[in-house]
């Protein structure tokens, strides 16, 4: 999968793709993430990217040209199959949308900043507009981050243990059940014996009966 992203502040994924599992995807390259610095694709001397919005209002807009030359050259070089603006006003992230991502080849994910884009960007150049929660953020690298974040840990091979993504709440419309580690005893709380038992079976339907309990309890 090759995900490229669109941003103004490219320099707030350094971190996030040097550590953790999307580092570990990418070095074993299952999938490639290419960052585009906005600014490179102005023509403005100073690598104006954005401006005051007309009717006037608080807030500068991003402009269309320098997010239209970088999407052109990107579209030029293979097919996309997904053109995402994140934006909070778009469709809500949920797993089914995760699982569905995960599964192409090729997408754009472009983030926005100030008030938002240009009007046309979103008319002419997205297909997909999603948001990460109904609340407002400065930009959208964070949102950008929480997508793919979401979407790679789905793709075969880049977890450890591959099926445990399959466990994770919402996978099944199931909230996960509890998990436990070491020591067994912590300041007399104890850790569900049934775990401790070594009977499987047991405890898969410990497990299904506890995400059962709090599915019903928390949706
Ligand atoms: N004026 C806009 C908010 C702009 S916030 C409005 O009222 O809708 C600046 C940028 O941050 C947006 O362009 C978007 O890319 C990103 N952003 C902020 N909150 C977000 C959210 N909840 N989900 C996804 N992207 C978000």
């Amino acid at each position: 999968m090759r995900i490229d992203i669109i941003s103004p502040l490219p320099s707030l994924f350094d971190s996030f793709f040097s550590t953790s599992i999307l580092h570990r995807a990418i070095k074993k390259n299952i999938v490639k993430i290419k960052i585009h610095d906005l600014r490179d694709y102005s023509l403005n001397k100073h690598k104006k990217i954005d401006d005051y919005s007309y009717g006037g209002g608080a807030g500068m807009v991003l402009k269309i040209e320098p997010i239209a030359r970088c999407i052109s050259v990107l579209k030029k070089q293979r097919k996309y199959d997904a053109i995402i603006y994140m934006s909070p006003d778009g469709k809500l992230l949920n797993q089914k949308k995760c699982n569905e991502l995960s599964q192409k080849k090729n997408i754009i994910i472009l983030c926005g900043r100030y008030k938002g884009v240009d009007q046309r960007v979103r008319d002419i150049f997205i297909d997909q507009e999603i948001s990460i929660g109904n609340y407002v953020l400065s930009g959208g690298e964070i949102p950008a981050l929480v997508l793919c974040d979401s979407i790679i840990r789905l793709i075969p091979r880049v977890m450890n243990n591959e099926s445990s993504a399959l466990f994770d709440s919402f996978q099944d419309d199931l909230i996960a059940p509890p998990v436990y580690t070491r020591p067994e005893k912590w300041n007399g709380h104890m850790v569900p014996s049934i775990l401790l038992s070594g009977d499987d079976k047991k405890i898969t339907e410990w497990n299904e009966k506890k995400s059962i309990k709090l599915t019903k309890k928390r949706k």
